[in-house]
């Protein structure tokens, strides 16, 4: 087998990748799953899209992947919404803290603001705003149904001509002098000018096998889902203190996640105390929640860089491969502007944002990390 790109990873971000390569004119492109579509972080999400960080990097690509949820949205017929984030502060210092990250939301065109507990009130009705000082309103950021936005994808890529192949594990990655020469993968060889690590919790894996090191850590995490419920409010809520959230999803069901302590690179198990501590954190904060039945909990990684920021683009000593990996917790909602950017380092050999040439491993290795400090769950 021949194609002028394999993709390794059919998550949100994989997919988005092959979708801008085929609207780009490059169809040539082969997708490998080893399981299902979204099977991944992906489908494990809590669905939130948001460009409010603390870095030139991450708010610039995000308000410019914001734009695009809003433009595939319309085009491929899933569900977006921009609903906002609410973000809860309970001390002057988180105050103080936040009200620096607004000034720099606003410096690159995201309108943030801090509010009132009254305000916060009428933006998440039945909220208990006992203890809370004050709050962050992003009014630019939501949500996206991620079962609808990988199904469309991968069928408006599959019919611009994309091949993908699910249940097909990518077992090496072949690289002779330097250069990639394609992928060993369980239904044959695939010969490839440019091979993608889009494999979420397995790049680490994939990218050994061609003798590069990707200082991940997959950091397990959980998130529970309650059975369907009317319509209560649209943004999704954060408690910073507690680092937990909680928003409503189309369905109408509740996704929940609680920050609960885990190594690094621990397995993702399932454990018996994470139903009760995420229940009783909002619980508090909503106390009709405890009318409302869990339905199902799950859990996923997040594939930690060291910098909380993904690592993006070519790969220096290795022509022809390329990263769109450790998003930290946030690929979801940086997919649609990966998958451009990468379309275009494969095809034009530069991305159009120079914010995603500073997200390059290189910047690991040269010890040059930008931390950003607005991470939860
Ligand atoms: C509880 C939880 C809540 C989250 N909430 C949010 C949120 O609100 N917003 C947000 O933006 N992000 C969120 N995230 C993070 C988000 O889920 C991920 O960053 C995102 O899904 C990454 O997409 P991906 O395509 O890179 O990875 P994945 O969806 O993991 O896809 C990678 C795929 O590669 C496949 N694969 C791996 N190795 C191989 C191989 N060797 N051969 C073939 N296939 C392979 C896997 O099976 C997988 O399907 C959350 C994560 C968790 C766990």
């Amino acid at each position: 087998m021949r194609a002028e790109t394999v993709i390794i990873g059919g998550g949100i971000v994989g997919l988005s990748i092959a979708y801008h390569l085929a609207t780009m004119g490059h169809n040539d492109t082969i997708v490998l799953e080893q399981h299902y579509l979204g099977s991944g972080g992906t489908f494990r999400c809590a669905t939130g899209i948001r460009a409010s960080f603390t870095t030139e990097e991450h708010i610039v690509l995000l308000r410019k992947s914001i734009d695009l949820w809003k433009e595939l949205s319309e085009k491929l017929g899933f569900y977006y919404l921009r609903g906002g984030y609410v973000w809860l502060l309970r001390t002057e210092e988180q105050l103080k803290a936040f009200s620096e990250f607004s000034k720099i939301h606003n410096k690159y065109g995201v309108p943030t603001k801090i509010v009132e507990p009254e305000e916060i009130r009428e933006l998440v009705p039945t909220i208990n705003t006992e203890g809370i000082i004050a709050g962050l309103y992003d009014s630019l950021a939501g949500k996206a149904n991620p079962f609808e936005a990988v199904v469309s994808l991968a069928k408006a890529s599959k019919e611009m001509g994309v091949k993908i192949y699910i249940q097909t594990r990518a077992e090496k990655i072949i690289v002779e002098k330097g250069k990639v020469k394609g992928v060993k993968s369980t239904v044959g060889d695939i010969q490839a000018k440019n091979v993608v690590i889009a494999a979420g919790y397995g790049s680490r894996e994939i990218a050994k096998t061609a003798g590069l090191n990707l200082p991940l850590k997959n950091l397990p995490r959980h998130a529970l889902v309650t059975e369907k419920f009317r319509e209560v409010f649209k943004p999704l809520v954060i408690d910073w203190t507690t680092s937990s959230y909680i928003v409503q999803t189309n369905a109408g069901t509740f996704i929940i996640g609680a920050d609960v302590e885990e190594e690094p690179d621990k397995k993702a198990l399932p454990r018996i105390d994470y139903i009760p501590t995420a229940a009783r954190i909002m619980v508090k904060i909503f106390p009709w929640l405890k009318y409302v039945n869990v339905l199902r909990y799950w859990t996923g990684y997040y594939v930690m860089s060291p910098d909380k920021h993904p690592i993006l683009g070519p790969v220096k000593g290795f022509e022809g491969l390329y990263l769109a990996t450790g998003f930290s917790g946030h690929g979801f909602m940086m997919a649609p502007i990966v998958g451009k950017v990468l379309a275009e380092w494969i095809i034009y050999g530069k991305p159009s944002i120079p914010q995603a040439e500073r997200l390059t491993l290189e910047r690991i290795e040269k010890g040059e990390l930008i931390l950003e400090k607005a991470v939860f769950g």
